[in-house]
């Protein structure tokens, strides 16, 4: 009948309810650092999400860069400031 085996919880709970190991850091941190705004958990720990994104951003900075670029063409700091510098300067 219900010969089903339990399913068992996604999250392992390494150091009890609270506390959680980042698999980043490797520290056992507690499950406020994983757990969002929103309520969600996350797999890393806020201090490596942090550096995960800072390092992905450098990595991606030349690429990002081009995007915003190219994404808002009036919006060039260059070719306003030029333009109005020389008509200020003369
Ligand atoms: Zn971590």
């Amino acid at each position: 009948m219900s010969a089903e085996t339990p399913r068992r919880p996604y999250h392992r709970h390494i150091e009890g309810p609270d506390a959680r190991r980042c698999p980043r850091c490797g520290e056992v941190k507690p499950i406020a650092t994983f757990t969002l705004p929103s309520g969600r958990v996350q797999g890393h720990c806020r201090e490596c999400r942090l550096a995960v994104t800072q390092e992905w951003r450098a990595r991606h900075h030349d690429e990002l860069l081009q995007r915003r670029r190219a994404s808002y063409p009036k919006a060039d700091p260059t070719r306003s400031y030029g333009a109005r510098n020389r008509q200020g300067t003369r």
